[in-house]
């Protein structure tokens, strides 16, 4: 086993090191406060390659393996959640979805826009009444005659729903009931028929656009069909599991902030006529933190690594995904008990942190689904 980075994987980490430090760390409280990150950061996402890692090359990508994507993903989620979020979502559930399952029109199609930064990508899948349940959606894509699917139904908590170009949309086709009913579409967010709100009030992630979508009598071409016709269910979960691995290396980017803010921190403050690092107290809340950092780092690796080697990652990817989110939070806030009062304040770093790292638990599988996917895989017997 050997835990150093190659040369290349180096050198994507410190172009996305120095990436945040340019583009993202002058700007984070200003996006947080407006509620919205400068939308022209997705072209310079593509500039870099950072939109078509792991996407081959005849299609726009950047190649790169997915340890490098882990990097990336990484360095992003140290920088802004809002922004790992854009290309966690453009590229890790939308693009690579659309490399792997799509037709050679549809990668024709959106891969090089996708990957240039050109147009985003939003995954469709959660329905206001179906959250963790996803395989009981009732969003309907009824085929006409002409060959058309008419599509009816809503979609809530979209992550770039607002912005995005195109949908990676689950809707049920026949009426076999859970999962088995479901298909996958990629609808231009421009058809006529579907509407598109900001959800509001987030406790986080606010520079990122959320949003509900509203599917009315929205009249897509057969062509859009992605996969068979009821395979969406197998579409979305293979995206969901890569996706997992990137939701990981965005919350070791979290808990890496935590740890160089808090370090920082307890070195430059001073109470009882002494620094603040210099009580064991302070240095358990700080150390916490960096064991945290390690292992969720460790155990996000071993996927990408799982990935690369074509082996089985699912497993390995609910387990890093569990306990990087985990870790996040308990990082942040073991951050914020070190400053005190001030990580109370948004000209601090770390009481965003906390707002950020607290979705990670809930999104792309809550904590408690990741517990029965990975009780499953080791008993045989799904509690679902
Ligand atoms: P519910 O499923 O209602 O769960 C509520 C509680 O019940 C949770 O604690 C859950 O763990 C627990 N629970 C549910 N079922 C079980 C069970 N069988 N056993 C034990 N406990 C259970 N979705 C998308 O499709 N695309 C996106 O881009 C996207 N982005 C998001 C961005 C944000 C900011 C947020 C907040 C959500 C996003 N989501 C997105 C939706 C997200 O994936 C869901 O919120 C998540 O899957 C949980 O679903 P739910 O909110 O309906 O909660």
């Amino acid at each position: 086993m050997n835990l150093e980075l190659s040369e290349e994987q180096g050198a994507v980490r410190q172009l996305a090191e120095d990436f945040v430090a340019r583009e993202i760390t002058p700007h984070v409280v200003e996006w947080d406060r407006a509620e919205s990150v400068d939308k022209s950061i997705v072209k310079k996402l593509g500039a870099l390659g950072f939109l078509g890692l792991t996407i081959p090359e005849e299609y726009g990508g950047s190649g790169g393996d997915h340890l490098a994507y882990c990097l990336v993903t990484e360095e992003l989620g140290r920088g802004d959640s809002s922004v790992r979020g854009i290309v966690s979502v453009s590229l890790g559930l939308v693009a690579k979805t659309i490399a792997s399952w799509g037709s050679e029109e549809q990668r024709q199609q959106w891969l090089p826009k996708l990957t240039a930064g050109e147009a985003i990508g939003c995954f469709g899948l959660t329905e206001p009444g179906t959250g963790s349940d996803a395989g009981n959606l009732t969003t309907r894509a009824v085929r006409e005659s002409g060959g058309d699917y008419v599509i009816n139904g809503s979609k809530m908590f979209i992550t770039n729903g607002t912005w995005a170009d195109v949908v990676l949309l689950f809707a049920r086709t026949n009426d076999t009931p859970g999962h088995r009913g479901i298909s996958a579409f990629l609808v231009p967010a421009d058809t006529p028929g579907l509407t598109r709100r900001t959800v509001h009030g987030k406790l986080g992630l606010r520079g990122q656009a959320t949003a509900e979508l509203v599917l009315e009598d929205v009249r897509v071409p057969a062509s859009t069909l992605m996969g068979p016709e009821g395979k969406g269910f197998s579409i979305a979960m293979s995206a969901l599991a890569k996706g997992r691995m990137s939701v990981a290396a965005g919350c070791v980017g979290i808990a890496q902030a935590a740890l160089d803010a808090a370090v920082r921190y307890a070195g430059e403050r001073e109470q009882f006529g002494k620094s603040i690092a210099s009580y064991q107290l302070v240095q358990e809340l700080i150390s916490d933190i960096s064991v945290d950092v390690d292992a969720a780092r460790m155990l996000t690796w071993r996927v990408a690594d799982l990935i690369d080697r074509g082996q089985d990652f699912a497993t390995a990817a609910s387990t890093a995904k569990l306990f990087a989110s985990e870790a996040a939070v308990r990082a942040a806030n073991n951050a914020l008990q070190v400053f005190g009062g001030y990580g109370y304040i948004d000209e601090y770093p770390v009481g965003k942190l906390v707002r950020d790292a607290r979705v990670m638990t809930l999104y792309e599988g809550t904590s408690q689904i990741q517990k029965l996917i990975i009780g499953r895989a080791l008993t045989g017997v799904s509690a679902f």
